[in-house]
């Protein structure tokens, strides 16, 4: 087994695209009335242009915070993050986020949720975009229905047609299909990747399912336990598109034993962490 550093740099090595965002030496502390809790400790990550990153990490490693910090949704103690040449301190029009809680606001029908980022910033909504989107992810039709008619699924892929909807660059999802049945799930991975591969975005999606990162990820990102730190980078040749009968192939197989071993160490940690 290669050891982290030459893992990280064989990861990085083949990849000639150019940077879309950097992370660099990313510290946080969050204060809490009890003390102060260590979430991330000098993180360094490079996203490059049109990946699809995954962040993979037991639960309370600190994926949430890197990723929100990401978008801009959180001071770090230390470090910095840039899009290109551009400190990243509060959200930013290029970047989206979606969560594993679709969050559309349950007094508006689907058009007026999926409007609302064009409300929010003044602009006229875009509505032959998101026209496209709607039918792209199967939703089109259902415009006039509110997010207790639809499933989770739907609501999920409304949260992505929103987020699209304003044409980002940067994707960050957290544990966007986390409450989501398996089978759901198997069939929002494979959109994801049609629109990953259709749009040329760049996808960074934080997941605590070794399998998801495997089947999604250009690269993965293994975070320690608590203070998270990047432990180790694993590039995944395997072709795209991606079928999940892909799982069961014995490269598929060999990525999940690398990453389980990987892992493994740190997610008992991290048990002993939430026992103390
Ligand atoms: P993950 O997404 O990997 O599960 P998080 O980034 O949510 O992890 O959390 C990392 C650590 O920081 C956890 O121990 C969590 O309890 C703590 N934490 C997260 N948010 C806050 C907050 N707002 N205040 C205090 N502690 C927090
Ligand atoms: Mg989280």
């Amino acid at each position: 087994m290669m050891d982290a550093t030459r893992m990280r740099k064989a990861a990085g090595a083949s990849d000639k695209r150019s940077t879309k965002m950097f992370v660099e030496s990313a510290t946080k502390y969050y204060q809490t009335r009890t003390g102060s809790v260590h979430a991330l400790d000098n993180v360094s990550l490079e996203v490059r242009d049109g990946e699809f990153l995954c962040i993979l990490g037991p639960s309370g490693c600190g994926k949430s915070t890197l990723l929100w910090s990401m978008g801009g949704l959180h001071d770090l103690s230390d470090g910095e993050i840039r899009l290109g040449p551009e400190k990243i301190t509060r959200p930013h029009p290029e970047i989206a986020m979606i969560f594993q809680d679709a969050n559309l606001l349950p007094w508006r029908n689907l058009a007026a949720n999926i409007a609302l980022p064009f409300e929010l910033k003044r602009k006229p909504v875009d509505q032959e975009r998101i026209d496209a989107l709607l039918k792209r992810v199967d939703l089109w039709g259902f415009e006039s229905k509110f997010p207790r008619e639809l499933s989770g699924g739907m609501q999920q892929r409304a949260s992505i047609v929103r987020s699209l909807s304003v044409n980002p660059s940067l994707l960050l999802m957290d544990e966007p299909f986390g409450a989501l049945d398996a089978f759901t799930r198997d069939e929002m991975n494979l959109l994801i990747q049609e629109i990953w591969m259709e749009t040329g975005k760049t996808i960074v999606f934080v997941t605590h399912s070794i399998s998801e990162a495997i089947f999604l990820a250009d690269r993965v990102a293994v975070m320690s336990a608590r203070p998270g730190r990047i432990k180790s980078e694993l590039r995944i040749e395997l072709p795209h598109p991606r079928h999940y009968t892909m799982k069961t192939s014995p490269e598929f197989s060999r990525y999940k034993a690398e990453l389980t071993e990987q892992i493994r160490v740190e997610a008992m940690k991290a048990a002993q962490l939430a026992d103390a």
